[in-house]
């Protein structure tokens, strides 16, 4: 029995129903997940360049803030330094996900953010899902862009050119984000073909649900 079994099986479970869902690849790579131990500098994230499909408990990497391994014998993930940032600058968070999925994606390159459309979208994402300028994949250039972000304390962004990241205070929440994201994609995407004008949700009621949010976050 290892250490760290728990939250590697937690970050196995998630990308199985990532995969399942279609928001990640079946046989391709592309995306990457992962969870911290609460309260410790200690995260479990998938491994590099490794499909999914084929992903086993023992594949997960356990790594602390400065990407050191702890426990697994695979690369962790190109992108663990970006999740690592999102650690580090959000108390709030114990998982990240980052995907490809392919409605929130077509938003990402027309550099569309997601405004306050539905109130469940408010109080679970946040009031607005922001773009993350383009950088290279697993550069220190996209860790300061995601940073540079991440203050606003919503739970879903996307990245231009390149795909999305949700947060969740576990994984579970960060899995349900996900989903929610991709919903609220695919209605807006759907909204923008039509050529009408797109009706926000109205200035009051887009303040009521954020301290709905505020109330939720404490
Ligand atoms: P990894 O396979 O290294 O996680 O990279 C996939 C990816 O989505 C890069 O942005
Ligand atoms: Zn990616």
């Amino acid at each position: 029995m290892k250490n760290y079994d728990n939250i590697r099986r937690e970050v196995l479970e998630t990308s199985h129903w990532l995969v399942e869902n279609g928001y990640l690849g079946r046989l391709s790579s592309g995306g990457n997940i992962s969870a911290r131990v609460p309260g410790k500098e200690i995260v479990a994230i998938t491994p590099s360049g490794i499909p999914y499909f084929s992903l086993k408990e023992n594949d997960i990497c356990v790594i602390d803030l400065n990407i050191n391994s702890i426990e697994g014998s695979l690369s962790p993930s190109i992108e663990a330094p970006m999740h690592v940032g999102v650690y580090q600058h959000r108390s709030d968070v114990n998982a990240v996900i980052h995907t490809h999925q392919p409605f929130a994606n077509t938003l990402s390159i027309i550099n569309k953010p997601i405004p306050a459309l539905f109130e469940e979208v408010i109080v679970e994402i946040g009031h607005e899902v922001d773009i993350i300028p383009y950088a290279y994949s697993g550069s220190s250039d996209l860790v300061a862009n995601v940073n540079s972000k991440l203050g606003n304390l919503c739970h879903c962004y996307l990245i231009q050119n390149h795909g999305t990241l949700c947060l969740g205070t576990d994984a579970k929440q960060a899995m349900k984000n996900s989903e929610l994201l991709e919903h609220v994609a695919q209605i807006y995407c759907q909204a923008l073909a039509t050529g009408e004008q797109i009706q926000t949700l109205p200035q009051s009621a887009i303040a009521h649900f954020k301290e709905m949010r505020q109330l939720r976050l404490k």
